[in-house]
């Protein structure tokens, strides 16, 4: 089932491929989403999933997955299967249409020797040096390969001899026979194999010799009947290539169409140096809930259908921009917003005890699990002598404008009663250890008969009911908005945030979280959305912050 965009906005990809549909270029419309298997998919790919699965949904037609698993030095097995899991997390389904570029390599091979009979394309012995040098520059001509005027046979035998292994990584290359003057330097007789003397993932030790993407991508298109290939703009200099190669082989020709990347403030998306944080250590993992990668959202806490309502809100243009990351922030505010249940919290513990609460007793106090959905019904949160509340809602010496808890002062407890602070309890150093308080028992519910107003209302958990969980707040990977601002001789390891984690390792919640499943998401009265992390296990909780409650992008948008 492919969901529904939360929005279908029209834009120039959209209007392409209905103008291709009207004037009948294509009779029916179906996209792939080609992932390359190095590394595990970013918020960036959730964009161009979107993108692809989503128009071919719009249109009534399919759209395959297809890994691009042409260079096998960098691929993984291990990938292949993340990248399926995140797919069908972010809640797209490619059906039975998983197809893999390595699935076309003898096809790609007997396509390569027919241009070679064409005269289209030659066999070099430049090495790779040379042949940057005979390149040229993007003001310069490029100069023509001494070896490329071989004859078809001595091509065709050299390039049998190169899928045989005959010959070491580098020494020889496929060339296409092009234009080493071109305007476009993709186009100046572009290396269409290599010699790579490597196993892959999937076809082992069967290929001496590896297609490039751009001879791979286009003809992999053509085979699948592939009407619109959808890519980044960064593509866009290799259109002329994707058509010469198809052109020039006379198959079956799709149309590719660029539309920008995303870029999001405060984060990197780039699987190259994503994976440079997770081998250098400065991330837990690819699933780091740090990461802007899928399954690091998910183990954050975001739900698949606040990424999608991003990238409908992002929408697809063909100019570059920076995306906002607190929009992001905001999607899946909103969305847990109407499904998390609320609970009570207390990540930074100080202990209260009610003096004139009877000891013993327990009350059971009516609390709503969802204001914003009533079907989500009510709970009972247990009341005792003993609590725990947050540090920051109490003061010895209150500041002005501070209408929490303080010496003398009274406040409503969240659900149960007004209570009122009577003395301080404080160790050796002069730490505040407990606050001694005194609860009106005609304040049950929250309100006082006599009328009576407080100015605050504090969250509490029941001491001796409360469940011990570690809670794990994030903040931005990155101090700068672009990550790759620095100064010379810096990298962008050095604008890494080092307080993106602060662990606090003794909380306390309320009971009804006992038990939650990983993933279980909620509400922290006051302090934010979290979820459960897998590291939760043999009855220990750990959280994760998802996000504050605190809303800046809306604040932003209010204030445009
Ligand atoms: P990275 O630079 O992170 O490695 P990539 O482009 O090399 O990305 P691929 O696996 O080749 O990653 O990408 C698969 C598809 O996802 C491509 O069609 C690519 O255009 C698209 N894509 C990758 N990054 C982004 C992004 N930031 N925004 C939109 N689309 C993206
Ligand atoms: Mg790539």
């Amino acid at each position: 089932m492919i969901p529904e965009p939360t929005s279908q906005p029209t834009d120039f990809i959209r209007a392409a491929v209905a103008e291709d549909l009207k004037s009948g270029r294509y009779t029916r419309v179906h996209t792939r989403f080609p992932p390359e298997p190095n590394g595990y998919l970013h918020i960036g790919h959730a964009k161009a999933i979107a993108v692809d699965f989503g128009i071919a949904a719009e249109f009534g037609g399919q759209c395959n997955l297809r890994f691009d698993d042409t260079n096998p030095v960098k691929e993984e097995q291990e990938y292949v299967d993340m990248i399926m899991a995140d797919i069908r997390w972010l809640g797209f389904d490619w059906e039975d249409r998983l197809y893999y570029a390595s699935d076309y390599f003898e096809q790609l091979y007997e396509w390569a020797v027919q241009l070679i009979k064409k005269g289209k394309a030659y066999v070099c012995d430049l090495t790779p040096d040379e042949m940057r040098e005979y390149r040229g520059t993007l003001t310069e001509p490029g100069k023509d390969s001494p070896y490329r005027n071989r004859s078809v046979e001595e091509n065709l035998d050299l390039f049998a001899r190169m899928r045989a292994g005959e010959f070491p990584d580098g020494a020889r290359t496929l060339r296409a026979k092009i234009d080493m003057a071109s305007g476009n330097i993709n186009l100046r007789d572009p290396v269409m194999y290599r010699i790579l003397h490597a196993a892959h993932h999937r076809t082992g030790d069967q290929w001496r010799i590896y297609p490039l993407y751009d001879f791979a991508h286009g003809q992999s298109d053509s085979i699948e009947g592939i009407t619109h290939s959808l890519c980044s703009l960064e593509y866009e200099i290799h259109r002329p290539l994707y058509d010469w190669y198809l052109d020039t082989l006379e198959i079956y020709h799709p149309r590719q169409i660029e539309f920008a990347r995303l870029n999001l403030s405060y984060t990197l998306l780039s699987k190259r140096r994503l994976l440079q944080l997770v081998k250098e250590g400065r991330v837990r993992g690819w699933d780091d809930p740090r990461m802007p990668t899928l399954s690091g959202l998910r183990r954050r806490g975001y739900t698949p259908e606040s990424i999608r309502d991003f990238c409908a809100r992002i929408g697809v243009a063909k100019n570059d921009s920076v995306a906002d990351v607190t929009l992001l922030e905001h999607c899946v505010r909103e969305d847990l917003n109407k499904r998390a249940a609320r609970v009570m919290g207390v990540l930074k513990p100080l202990k209260v005890v009610i003096e004139n609460y009877p000891e013993g007793q327990v009350e059971e106090m009516e609390a709503i699990n969802n204001p914003e959905d009533a079907s989500a019904g009510t709970r009972k949160a247990p009341f005792s002598r003993e609590l725990y509340i947050e540090q920051d809602d109490f003061r010895e010496t209150p500041p002005p404008k501070y209408y929490r808890l303080s010496p003398g002062r009274e406040v409503r407890l969240r659900y149960a009663y007004f209570v009122k602070c009577v003395g301080v309890v404080k160790d050796a150093n002069g730490q505040i250890v407990e606050l001694r308080c005194t609860y009106d028992p005609a304040t049950r519910g929250g309100d006082a008969p006599d009328g009576r107003k407080v100015k605050s209302t504090i969250h509490w958990v029941s001491a001796p009911h409360a469940v011990q969980a570690e809670v794990r707040l994030y903040d931005r990977l990155f101090a700068k908005e672009n990550p790759d601002d620095v100064p010379e001789g810096k990298t962008f390891l050095d604008n890494l945030n080092p307080n993106s984690l602060e662990v606090l390792p003794m909380c306390f919640v309320e009971p009804s979280v006992k038990g939650a499943a990983h993933g279980s998401r909620y509400q922290f009265e006051r302090s934010g959305y979290f979820c459960v992390d897998p590291d939760s296990a043999n009855g220990k909780l750990v959280f994760n912050r998802t996000v504050g409650l605190k809303d800046s992008w809306a604040k932003v948008e209010k204030s445009r």
